[in-house]
């Protein structure tokens, strides 16, 4: 049977791949033993792509690091068709029309694999698809954001099809434990995207067989780098009689931080017939916003953009940002049940991985260039037309980036 909470009393595996990557950088060695998610970010990683380690490698890697006691491995299930719809970086290897071979060549093997009873001690817990379904509904006509790859995904369907394939098969699966990715409060906290989106988390649970029982919880922020808790300002606040929700920096969103929107979203997913007991991991990998920007006490009552300015942890330019972003850091690191309705903190975006290339690169990953991870380029709907706050010289996403690996220990928050 199932645990509640797959974090409680386990160790998480740390990614030797990563582990090594970490320990090479000066001053790496503080967080290398930090556990970290393996990405299946393409068919041919579930058997080592590039002279990786694949699938089976790492669990019986895992195998050895559980010893007697429990061990959580945490896998990101990444690879639907026509995926990263509305941006570039992370397109993958599929087409938009290759929903059949996401399911027979992509999730069939890797079900196969972690139903192999030798791996039945382990507790494998599947993150799946990053970043896909919220742009059913944030990204699509008649919004402004709408982007015509997301316009073809929502009409062929092939999102709901593949995260619902995925969920039902690996949640077949006795020790397998599936959280569906929820976005972050900078996408989905506002009234239009909240309901709807999860109502969309509830139509592709419900496709392909899958049921809601095979959802285990959800996970937040692992594309983003919302902080997890500002504490120097609330949504309640008001300045002179006007409401933080009117400052500039939280533009009517209804919630401040990733804690308060994870909490609010498992809410709003069990009032909608999910599991009374999902849980939600927050991804805390990069949302430290330590170091010397960061602000010691609220911002001045001149007014709310003061206000909230003033006194913000995170010090990204806007929070539609998503790539390398300067002046972030590593936030809380990886812990079981820190708070209530979290099932743990986890680091599922490797920290010092890309997350998209500053320029144009050739590769074989299907990756295209997005000019959010370009620093002079001055934005577009989707994050208000603002600077992009990326780090110059990155390499194409899930490369190692050592210049980003330094600038997120130098503001990690807690600090190293
Ligand atoms: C990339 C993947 C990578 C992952 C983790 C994603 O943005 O597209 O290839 O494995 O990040 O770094």
């Amino acid at each position: 049977a199932k645990v509640n909470n797959p974090y409680s009393g386990a160790k998480v595996y740390v990614n030797p791949e990563w582990s090594a990557n970490a320990a090479a950088e000066p001053g790496g060695s503080r967080i290398a033993n930090q556990p970290t998610g393996v990405w299946l970010d393409r068919t041919a990683a579930i058997n080592g792509a590039g002279g990786k380690m694949g699938l089976r490698a790492h669990l019986d890697e895992a195998l050895r690091q559980k010893g007697s006691g429990e061990l959580v491995v945490q896998l990101v299930i990444y690879n639907l068709p026509g995926r990263d719809c509305s941006a570039l970086a992370s397109n993958g290897e599929l087409g938009p029309t290759e929903i059949d071979k996401y399911k027979t060549q992509y999730i069939d093997p890797i079900a196969a694999i972690l139903a192999d009873s030798k791996y039945a001690g382990l507790r494998i817990v599947t993150t799946v698809e990053i970043d896909s379904l919220p742009n059913l509904v944030t990204n699509v006509t008649p919004r402004p954001t709408a982007t015509p790859n997301c316009d073809v995904m929502k009409a062929n369907g092939n999102y709901q099809k593949g995260v619902g394939y995925a969920l039902n098969k690996l949640g077949a699966i006795g020790n397998v434990y599936n959280y569906v990715d929820a976005g972050h409060h900078g996408w989905l906290g506002w009234d239009d995207n909240f309901a709807p989106s999860a109502a969309m988390f509830k139509e592709a649970a419900t496709t392909e067989g899958a049921t809601l029982s095979d959802v285990h919880g959800f996970i937040v922020n692992t594309a983003n780098y919302s902080a997890l808790k500002e504490d120097n300002f609330s949504i309640n606040d008001t300045v002179n009689g006007t409401s933080v929700r009117q400052s500039k920096w939280v533009d009517w969103n209804r919630y401040t931080d990733e804690l308060s929107y994870a909490q609010a979203m498992r809410n709003q997913l069990v009032s909608i017939g999910f599991d009374s007991n999902i849980g939600m991991l927050i991804d805390t990998s990069r949302n430290g916003w330590g170091g010397a920007a960061r602000p010691a006490g609220p911002g001045a009552r001149t007014n709310v953009d003061t206000y909230v300015d003033g006194g913000r942890y995170d010090r990204r330019i806007h929070p539609g940002n998503w790539c390398n972003q300067a002046g972030a850091g590593l936030g809380e690191r990886p812990k079981a049940a820190p708070a209530a309705g979290i099932d743990a903190y986890v680091w599922m975006k490797p920290p010092g991985e890309s997350d998209g290339s500053s320029k144009e690169i050739p590769n074989d990953e299907g990756k295209g260039f997005d000019r959010m991870c370009d620093p002079t380029y001055e934005g577009n709907p989707r994050n208000n037309n603002n600077m992009s706050g990326a780090l110059a010289d990155a390499p194409i996403s899930g490369q190692w980036f050592s210049a980003q690996f330094q600038e997120l220990m130098k503001n990690a928050y807690p600090a190293l």
